[in-house]
């Protein structure tokens, strides 16, 4: 993508950000990789929905400004996403209310309730809180950046990237609608979750049809992990949040956690028998 359709398309998704809710205020930022390296991205301090093409800041690949315009304090978040992800050419980050809620609840949306979503985006890990324009978030983002396409930021929104700035826009939206449609269900009762075949079957279509790699197989979901596909690398990251289904709320343990609970219980049981 040449810099003038980056300027243009950057303040084509702002507006949709903004009237949309997913940002208010100055919220959010969102930025392109030019060829050569460079990075446009939105400027500090101003509303997503009133930005013009010559607001726009340019940094070198290392968020350094070529120009008088200063670039947002959460660029080191995109230069992360660039660094670990090379086929990335834009990122999006915002705060949309439905995402973000489950991201201040504590929740990944990471249970196997539509298939598109399963086929097109895959889960989204929760990342632990970070002070925001600190390494402290780029830190807890790190081991997810390579399998996954979206992301929640604990307390604070989500981020979603992709190929060209459209489809960075496009997996935020299907976010932030998986996360609506969540939430409904659980009002509703509780949503029903997809079979362990019917999801192998997905994920096996949407490696054939080029939407995820088999990177994606090694997502921090416990949905994936209870399939009998093998993860490539075998650098999955831990499973993140409380995965809460059909109105029950699962806690994963690691096999030392599951251990050292047992062992107190019979602790507990033999004190009460001395007693
Ligand atoms: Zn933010």
């Amino acid at each position: 993508m040449d810099e003038l359709t980056a300027r243009r398309e950057i303040v084509n998704i702002g507006k949709l950000l903004y009237e949309r809710s997913y940002v208010v205020s100055s919220d959010g930022n969102i930025s392109v990789r030019l060829g050569d390296g460079r990075i446009v991205a939105t400027p500090t301090m101003m509303c997503k929905g009133r930005m013009s093409e010559d607001s726009l800041a340019v940094t070198d690949p290392n968020g350094k400004p070529l120009t008088d315009r200063k670039p947002s304090s959460e660029l080191q978040m995109h230069l992360l996403i660039y660094q670990e992800r090379p086929d990335v050419k834009a990122v999006c980050h915002a705060h949309p209310p439905h995402g973000t809620a489950f991201a201040v609840a504590g929740l990944a949306i990471d249970q196997p309730i539509l298939s598109e979503v399963i086929l097109t985006l895959g889960c989204v890990p929760l990342t632990s809180y970070g002070t925001p324009s600190t390494n402290e978030v780029t830190e807890a983002m790190r081991p997810f950046v390579k399998h996954h396409n979206a992301l929640l930021m604990a307390n604070h929104g989500a981020v979603a990237y992709g190929a060209d700035v459209w489809q960075a826009f496009d997996r935020l939206e299907t976010l932030e609608h998986t996360a609506r449609i969540a939430i409904l269900a659980r009002i509703l009762g509780g949503s029903q979750n997809l079979p362990k075949d019917a999801i192998e079957k997905l994920i096996n279509l949407r490696e054939a049809s080029g939407y995820l790699g088999e990177s994606a197989r090694c997502q921090a979901c416990g949905y994936l992990h209870r399939t009998s596909l093998v993860c490539p690398t075998g650098d999955r990251p831990a499973a993140t949040g409380l995965a809460v289904a059909n109105g029950d709320a699962k806690i994963t343990l690691t096999r030392e956690e599951l251990v050292e609970l047992l062992t107190q219980a019979v602790h507990t049981q033999n004190s009460g028998n001395v007693l």
